[in-house]
């Protein structure tokens, strides 16, 4: 019997595992068994090299239980070790810096055990004991024991073993007893271990038996050895893939499409994509892309190996090339990965295009559920931007769907503005905006619908990448201001007309939180009209990117803008207007008269002033002044007040306001109420 120390350069590498690996002790199993599938996969190797002549027989790995031992065994009938390779590969574990690597790595047991080829140590993460008990597949080959009980001392000696191949006997520690649960045990399996290349059994396939269940002879076996990622796509149907995602990802409906990866050059990748029918926000991070590596489950969490917005599909990725033990940070910048992830972007975008243009009728059934992708890619990566302004659909009201080149097209000629603008008219809601889409849509415009979640960013964008293009929204403006194609020739009102109007019915507006009104009168056609709410798109969209960006908060904390028009040329502002004018025209007489007046003086000590330095003025002078804008400004108090005394007496105009109120959304509570009573007073 041999004992001996193992070589480390630090005092004791158990407690370093044990501290430090504390997050992530489970995978202890996926490296033990992953290891037994390399020594399997190893000896069928040399087989097929005719370097082993013996029989293979049955390969399965056995991970077993034993409560009363306290053991967790995992069997391999791989190339088994001889007492040199144990020295060699078990024994003499040399590193350098190990203290200062740890420190940095310690919450990541990926990183550490990836630098340090701990594999097998990570056996101690959850064990007081470790055996390994085997047998090399070489002729005539000694059996031997190793056994290490945690402290760097080991011992090595013969041992009895009938079959080729390693058991290695974990004694559980105290604070690990959960992994002599099968339940735990089972569910780690199938994590990390379901699509192994090598059956793994763990216990017995189970039967009901008198109201019991009971095993049966058949070893249960976890694994699906051939996923079908690792075939051709030629050997497969749709109902192969539908099938997978189905084990993938029980719960969910049926994928939209599914992409298969399969590269050789420059780097190994093989996997399949899915993009998930998505039923809402919350179904977003539920089921992620799986990484393997060689089958063998990673993670997943795939951010920095695809790009960012294809996170958001389902699936596998499995590549022996992605530096799986390593840091996330170390991910981000591996060469290697990048060009995983350009790769990845360039396929999606392929097989979408080659669905557009084969199957564009499936693509447009199916566009609702994809754009949330396609848009989310084309905002956040300018190379997938590129390839899918070939294929990414607009629609318009009437759920029709377009390219935006086929868009461009059909809106040249009539949505092209007196500067040359393309004017890309949309709605973002399309029953709250429809007597707007109905104007723009008589007036012989088409308008689009962008009501996605993602669609506010997308207008932004879209309006920069195309040429001499400006996204409006319908009701940002009277359909005659949408498209401006020529110069306004129409008679606008007087500044006193103006006046008395939008007065009367500025005073008679609600007050509502956050929300200021700009009231105004314009010629908009006998019969248009009388009164309509407008919103500016600058602000509008100002506050909407204030919601998703950060940054902007001080657009979101103004108070929503809307601009209120009168129709100056409508019957029923003319009767409001023509009746205010003989009604207040007496009182306002005088106070119009006194208006005029200081306004003239303030004009000539405006005049006497100029070219004055501010200390030449006298403080006498400042007083009058100040004191005719006090007058002047209570005048205009004054006429305010004898609109508004006018228009409360007026149903009209409270009848008015409430219509166009309505017609947003905006009419709600004691207005709403009070609006029926007056409705059914008037009729
Ligand atoms: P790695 O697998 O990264 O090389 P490990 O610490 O997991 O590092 O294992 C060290 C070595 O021990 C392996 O390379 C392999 O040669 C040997 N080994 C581990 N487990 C087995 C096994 N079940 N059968 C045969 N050899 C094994």
């Amino acid at each position: 019997m041999q004992k001996g120390n193992i070589g480390v350069t630090t005092e004791n590498i158990f407690p370093i595992i044990k501290k430090f690996l504390y997050s992530d002790h489970e995978i202890f199993l996926r490296e033990l068994v992953s290891n037994a599938v390399d020594a399997t996969q190893k000896l069928k190797t040399l087989a097929s090299l005719g370097e082993f002549k013996g029989e293979l027989g049955d390969l399965t790995i056995h991970v077993s239980i034993d409560k009363e031992k306290g053991a967790l065994t995992i069997s391999d009938h791989g190339v088994g070790l001889t007492a040199e390779e144990i020295d060699k590969y078990i024994n003499q574990i040399a590193f350098s810096g190990a203290n200062d690597f740890l420190e940095k790595y310690k919450n990541d047991a990926n990183a550490i055990i990836g630098h340090f080829g701990l594999g097998f140590y990570s056996a101690f993460m959850v064990a007081s004991k470790v055996e390994i008990v085997t047998k090399s597949y070489q002729e005539g080959a000694q059996a031997v024991k190793w056994s290490c009980d945690g402290s760097p001392e080991f011992t090595l000696e013969d041992s009895e073993k009938e079959d080729r191949g390693t058991d290695i006997i974990l004694y559980i520690d105290e604070e690990s007893k959960e992994f002599l649960e099968e339940s735990r045990v089972s569910t780690l399996l199938k994590k990390y271990c379901s699509f192994l290349p090598v059956p793994i059994a763990f216990g017995k396939k189970k039967e009901w038996k008198d109201g019991k269940q009971v095993d049966t002879d058949e070893d249960n076996i976890i694994n699906n050895t051939t996923p079908i990622w690792t075939k051709k796509p030629s050997e497969l149907t749709d109902e192969d893939y539908k099938n997978f995602y189905r084990e993938l990802y029980p719960m969910s409906d049926e994928p939209l499409f599914w992409i298969h990866l399969n590269v050789d050059y420059p780097f190994h990748l093989t996997g399949i994509l899915y993009f998930p029918k998505i039923k809402s926000n919350l179904d977003l991070n539920k089921n992620k892309i799986q990484l393997y590596s060689n089958q063998v489950y990673v993670t997943d969490s795939v951010e920095g190996i695809v790009p960012d917005f294809l996170t958001l599909l389902h699936g596998v990725i499995d590549s022996p090339d992605i530096p799986l033990n390593v840091s996330r940070s170390y991910l981000q910048s591996d060469s290697n990965v990048k060009k995983i992830s350009t790769y990845i972007t360039k396929k999606v975008s392929d097989r979408l295009q080659s669905i557009f243009k084969n199957d564009r009728k499936q693509f447009e059934e199916k566009w609702n559920d994809l754009k949330i992708f396609i848009n989310y890619g084309m905002l956040t990566q300018e190379d997938f931007y590129e390839k899918a302004q070939k294929f990414a659909l607009l629609t318009d009201t009437d759920g029709k769907y377009y390219t935006f080149e086929e868009y461009k097209t059909l809106i040249k000629d009539n949505q092209t503005d007196k500067d040359g603008n393309l004017i890309y008219l949309y709605a973002s809601n399309r029953d709250e905006q429809y007597s707007y889409i109905e104007a723009a849509v008589n007036r012989g415009y088409n308008v689009l619908l962008m009501d996605g979640q993602l669609d506010v960013a997308l207008v932004s964008m879209l309006e920069q990448k195309f040429e001499k293009s400006r996204f409006t929204r319908v009701d940002s403006d009277v359909v005659d201001n949408l498209i401006v194609k020529e110069d306004k020739k129409g008679e606008a009102l007087p500044a006193d007309k103006q006046e008395a109007l939008s007065e009367a019915f500025k005073s008679q507006l609600p007050q509502l939180e956050k929300v200021d009104f700009h009231v105004t009168a314009q010629p908009l056609g006998e019969h248009n009209a009388p009164i309509l709410i407008t919103q500016s798109e600058y602000m509008r969209r100002m506050k909407e990117m204030a919601n998703i960006q950060a940054g902007m908060s001080f657009y979101g904390e103004m108070p929503d803008m809307y601009n209120l028009v009168l129709n100056s040329d409508h019957a029923l502002i003319k009767k409001v207007l023509s009746e205010e004018e003989s009604d207040c025209g007496k009182t306002l007489e005088p106070i119009r008269k006194e208006m005029e007046e200081i306004a003239a003086r303030r004009e000539e000590l405006r005049k006497a002033q100029e070219g004055k330095k501010e200390e030449e003025i006298t403080t006498a002078e400042k007083d009058t002044l100040n004191e005719l804008d006090n007058s002047y400004n209570d005048l205009q108090d004054k006429k305010k007040e004898v609109y508004a005394s006018y228009a409360r007496e007026n149903k009209v105009v409270k009848q008015l306001i409430d219509l166009a109120l309505l017609q947003n959304n905006m009419l709600k509570g004691e207005a709403l109420t009070n609006f029926i009573k007056r409705s059914i007073e008037l009729i």
